[in-house]
């Protein structure tokens, strides 16, 4: 059992994870279809989930979550139902980017059968507006072992000691998560972690004293814990 095996039973102990804390796993949930769970989660890119929400919906309503509907539809009605979720311009042409992509007969498919974490990331992120962070968000989701790190990961494995305060590379932050978790256990510490960033974590002022982790954090009420880090 690793760290971070402790540090999510922990949290699961004292917090809940909601239906709407995350559009990415709802939509998946709901569809089991890779592309609109890859578009809910460029929606959330550095923006509210409630305001993914609010974006999701206007998309469904207007356009449509589909491949060919997305491609066949203008680029302001694109922006205009995705505005809620901001970064509206980029967002549009990330999404019909890909829709351009996924309308190819087995493109997700082919893409999907592959085992290979590395070949499918590669794949994605080759689609300007997917990052590797948003490609996990998929890939977590549909059982691969990995563990997407946004600014509330990243901010909250530094505080914890699992990462060094300088380092910025995505692959070595996730290799020492992965040597601190069972592999199974991902998906969950991808929930917790994000929603303890969220609830107590935060940025600037953490609330240590209210937090589920202060007798195992190293960074408690500490300067660091109230740096800007992420
Ligand atoms: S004790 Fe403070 S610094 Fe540590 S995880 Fe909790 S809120 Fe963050």
């Amino acid at each position: 059992m690793g760290f971070l095996d402790q540090v999510l039973t922990r949290l699961k102990e004292s917090m809940n994870i909601d239906e709407e804390d995350f559009i990415a796993r709802k939509i998946y949930l709901e569809t089991r279809d890779p592309f609109k769970t890859l578009v809910a989660a460029i929606l959330s890119q550095n923006t509210r989930e409630s305001n993914a929400f609010k974006a999701y919906e206007r998309l469904e309503k207007m356009v449509g979550v589909d491949p060919e509907k997305i491609y066949e539809a203008e680029y302001s009605i694109l922006e205009e139902a995705i505005r809620p979720a901001g970064l509206s311009l980029m967002k549009s042409r990330a999404i019909k980017f890909l829709a351009w992509r996924a309308r190819k007969k087995g493109w997700f498919e082919n893409l999907m059968s592959s085992n290979n974490i590395e070949d499918i990331r590669k794949k994605l992120t080759s689609v300007p507006g997917i990052g590797i962070k948003t490609a996990d968000v998929l890939l977590v989701n549909l059982g691969f072992p990995v563990v997407p790190i946004d600014t509330h990961v990243r901010r909250v494995i530094r505080r914890l000691g699992i990462v060094d305060d300088g380092e910025k590379n995505y692959i070595r932050m996730q290799k020492k998560i992965l040597e601190n978790i069972s592999l199974d256990n991902c998906l969950d510490l991808h929930f917790y972690l994000i929603k303890l960033g969220r609830t107590y974590c935060r940025d600037s002022k953490p609330l240590c004293d209210k937090c589920p982790l202060n007798d195992l954090c190293p960074s408690r009420n500490s300067e660091d814990s109230g740096r800007q880090v992420a």
